[in-house]
């Protein structure tokens, strides 16, 4: 949404979504979530923000250099997704709330900020490094299939109770609401497509092609033998 103020008023609040992920490689799945829910928000920007992994869990021909370079080509012209690369920037995984509070520091007071959770995330929330104070930064959009089991774990019942509210697009203030976006996710994943490279097959159409060529440039994903 641009910024429909008068000239000399106070500009609109923005409305910012993070949809962190490890994006080993980001696929059409991811994108096309994403755009989805910055069209039905009405989000200013969505920035994608590549995680840094555990090290047991890396794989060794991609480096977080290549995971970044290519969430850049994906999003390259695809306004309003941008990418945040400060988790990356560390010498260590970051916590979600550490990026927040960042993240917050740096917008105004009213501005918005949306958190992207899928349901199974969410659902995990209580394991998370101080999950409590998540709502003080943003609210939380969690995307949830027509077709999922919706039994919440009984940590977060009282705080769904509380704070929960049912028109994402009714959510006000700079955070402190979670919220359902309902989605049919495109059945695409990042397992998926290593898989099929390591095995010399075509990930055409389930990567951009400025994807497929930096995979192709880079020799990422092939088997080591
Ligand atoms: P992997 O197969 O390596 O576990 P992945 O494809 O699930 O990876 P992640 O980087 O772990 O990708 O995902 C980042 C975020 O994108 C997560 O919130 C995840 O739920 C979401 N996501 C993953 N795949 C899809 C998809 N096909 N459609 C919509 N959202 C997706």
């Amino acid at each position: 949404m641009g910024d429909l103020s008068q000239p000399g008023s106070k500009p609109a609040p923005r409305r910012i979504g993070v949809l962190g992920g490890t994006f080993d490689p980001v696929h059409i799945g991811h994108l096309r979530s994403a755009l989805e829910v910055a069209d039905a928000l009405h989000l200013d920007e969505l920035r994608l923000t590549p995680n840094a992994r555990p090290p047991h869990r890396d794989t060794p021909q991609v480096t977080p250099q290549d995971r970044l370079a290519m969430v850049q080509c994906a999003v390259q012209g695809v306004a309003p997704l941008t990418v945040d690369a400060r988790e990356l920037q560390r010498d260590k995984p970051s916590y979600t709330i550490d990026t927040l509070e960042l993240m917050r520091a740096e917008l105004a007071a009213d501005d918005q900020l949306f958190l992207l959770l899928g349901w199974d995330a969410f659902c995990g929330l209580p394991s998370w490094h101080r999950w409590e104070e998540l709502l003080q930064h943003c609210h939380i959009l969690v995307l949830q299939r027509p077709d999922a089991d919706s039994e919440p774990p009984d940590a977060l019942r009282n705080l769904l109770a509380a704070r929960s509210v049912s028109d994402p697009l009714a959510l006000e203030g700079p955070g402190g609401n979670i919220t359902f976006v309902w989605q049919t996710p495109l059945a695409v994943s990042a397992t998926q497509i290593r898989q099929l490279l390591a095995s010399g097959k075509s990930v055409r159409f389930l990567v951009p092609d400025a994807v497929l060529a930096y995979i192709e440039a880079h020799g990422l994903y092939r088997a080591s033998n």
